[in-house]
């Protein structure tokens, strides 16, 4: 991660002076989060991403797939607030190409922003992982990595959790919450996995739900992360970010799979899901998403929905990355553009 931290994106700058003619009418104000009126060619004093450091950091919004993005319209309203104009939810684009363009723009800058992403459980075998899958329901990734080390030293196959005593199995998934039913779904997968599968997870979606503590969320997260198989992993993060970039407006998880797997090709769909949920979790959390330190602000149809400000969400910004989230919108660690000549 540290590479990652420290990396520095040159893009090609992209002046935001409106063409002569009739397309200078189609020029669209600048949405950063300085807000309008402070961008690129005002002079000092403009904000953070607005070319202050020629190619280096700041210039994301400016780079050639931002500005790109720009143009795709979207069908949020906006109002007032103390913090400035605060957009309602955002609506999806109004044709299914100009979803799936948005979808794959978004897709390229996250690809950016997390180019290490990765599933944060820890395991060493598909059955680990699908394990670790089911006691993260309602729990942290960190609280279930700290609590697998002693469960599978314990168990180390599926004919180990068919046979298990109940309720020692209970006492070391404790902490991980809910630990009477998942216990009642690693017992029952252990005996399943012997019955009908030689104690070896399949391969396939169709035979992974039919396994107790299997939805279709834990079977695309062993078949992505442990066989190599391309799916998208529906959680709480991709649905409301997906949401919020109004690519869908669905609500039953498959359905929200189903037209993200026709926006994007396969072999996008794993890595997609992991970024997703890593900018769920480090900039664009459920209450508070730092819209004024997100590189996504400029394809965002919901910018706005969180602070503006970019001092005040550079703050609400985590993880591991942040220096490195916060330099692709120009910011240095407390939120302060950087590179600016004379403050
Ligand atoms: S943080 Fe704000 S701008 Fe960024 S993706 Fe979330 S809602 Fe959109």
């Amino acid at each position: 991660m540290s590479s990652t931290r420290n990396a520095v994106i040159v893009v090609p700058i992209v002046r935001h002076a409106p063409r002569p003619g009739p397309t200078a009418t189609r020029h669209r104000p600048c949405r950063s989060p300085r807000g309008p009126g402070r961008g690129p060619g005002r002079g000092p004093g403009r904000g953070p991403g607005h070319g202050t450091v020629p190619g280096v950091v700041g210039a994301v919004w400016q780079a050639r797939s931002v500005v790109a993005s720009q143009g795709t319209p979207t069908s949020a309203t906006t109002r007032s607030t103390p913090d400035g104009p605060r957009r309602r939810r955002a609506k999806p684009p109004a044709t299914p190409l100009a979803r799936t363009r948005r979808a794959r723009s978004i897709t390229a800058q996250l690809t950016v922003g997390y180019p290490d992403a990765h599933c944060e459980l820890d395991f060493t075998t598909p059955l680990e992982l699908g394990v670790a899958t089911i006691l993260s329901a309602q729990c942290t990734d960190v609280r279930v990595n700290q609590t697998t080390p002693a469960l599978f030293a314990r168990y180390r196959s599926a004919a180990d959790y068919a046979g298990a005593r109940r309720e020692e199995l209970e006492e070391l998934i404790r902490p991980t919450g809910f630990y009477r039913n998942k216990t009642t779904s690693i017992i029952g997968l252990g005996q399943a996995l012997v019955e009908r599968f030689d104690g070896v997870l399949p391969h396939t979606l169709e035979e992974l739900v039919t396994l107790p503590g299997f939805g279709r969320k834990t079977a695309n997260v062993v078949l992505g992360n442990a066989f190599g198989v391309p799916g998208i992993t529906v959680d709480t993060h991709l649905q409301r970010l997906t949401r919020r970039w109004g690519l869908t407006e669905a609500q039953d998880p498959v359905k929200i799979e189903l037209e993200l797997n026709a926006m994007l090709p396969p072999r996008e769909w794993t890595m997609f899901s992991h970024r997703v949920i890593f900018h769920g979790r480090r900039v664009c959390a459920a209450r508070k998403p730092a819209c004024g330190a997100c590189f996504l602000a400029s394809s965002c149809p919901s910018f706005g929905d969180g602070p503006t400000d970019p001092a005040v969400a550079a703050a609400l910004v985590t993880g591991e990355e942040r220096d490195h989230l916060l330099a692709l919108v120009g910011l240095d660690g407390d939120g302060a553009p950087v590179g600016m000549v004379g403050g």
